[in-house]
């Protein structure tokens, strides 16, 4: 078969099927490739649509070739890993997983999204639940378990809350422990 872009003669393999039709596209694998990849830039927010699309409906083939690319490129996904742990919606993905780590053979909720994690902290008016402190770079909001994990309390927006670092170590502390804790912050 010859390609009517590259006009290369080919075998068949190189020539896929199109589902539409069931018979074998004009142009080569190569050069549709070369085809899409000029589309997906003269589209960007078509392109991210469309894949965000894909994802949604096959999540394990998001996975797999999420788990292949990771395999592959060694040096970007670290890259990636340290981009993406600066920012919220990385942060709360590593949440998640730290959860079900430690939950592994309970069947516990683990649900909270982004969009809700902003939620609590908006219903908290960026203050921490215990001291009310206000969060800042400095005092950065960590998300704590209402119903303790230990109790199987799930990671669900019902059941987090935002607590500073220090009322999150010091919560089952003494009154006399919080109390020193939260003068801390007033100096
Ligand atoms: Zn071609
Ligand atoms: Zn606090």
């Amino acid at each position: 078969m010859v390609c009517i872009k590259c006009k290369r003669n080919l075998p068949e393999e190189m020539f896929r099927i199109r589902k539409d039709r069931g018979t074998r596209g004009t142009k080569c694998i190569d050069c549709q490739r070369e085809y899409g990849k000029n589309w997906n830039h003269q589209h960007p927010e078509l392109c991210a649509q469309y894949s965000k699309k894909w994802r949604e409906n096959n999540p394990e083939k998001k996975a797999e070739c999420w788990k292949n690319w990771a395999e592959n490129n060694p040096r970007k996904h670290k890259e990636w890993k340290n981009r993406n742990a600066k920012t919220e919606s990385g942060k709360l993905i590593r949440a998640r997983i730290r959860h079900k780590r430690r939950t592994i053979f309970k069947e516990v909720e683990n649900t909270l999204t982004l969009q809700e994690w902003l939620e609590i902290l908006q219903e908290q008016n960026n203050k921490c639940a215990i001291c009310g402190v206000e969060f800042t770079d400095k005092i950065q909001p960590q998300k704590d378990h209402k119903i303790p994990l230990t109790e199987n309390g799930p990671f669900t927006k019902k059941n987090i809350q935002a607590l500073c670092k220090k009322c999150n170590i010091f919560k089952d502390a003494t009154p006399e422990q919080r109390r020193k804790n939260k003068i801390k912050y007033s100096d």
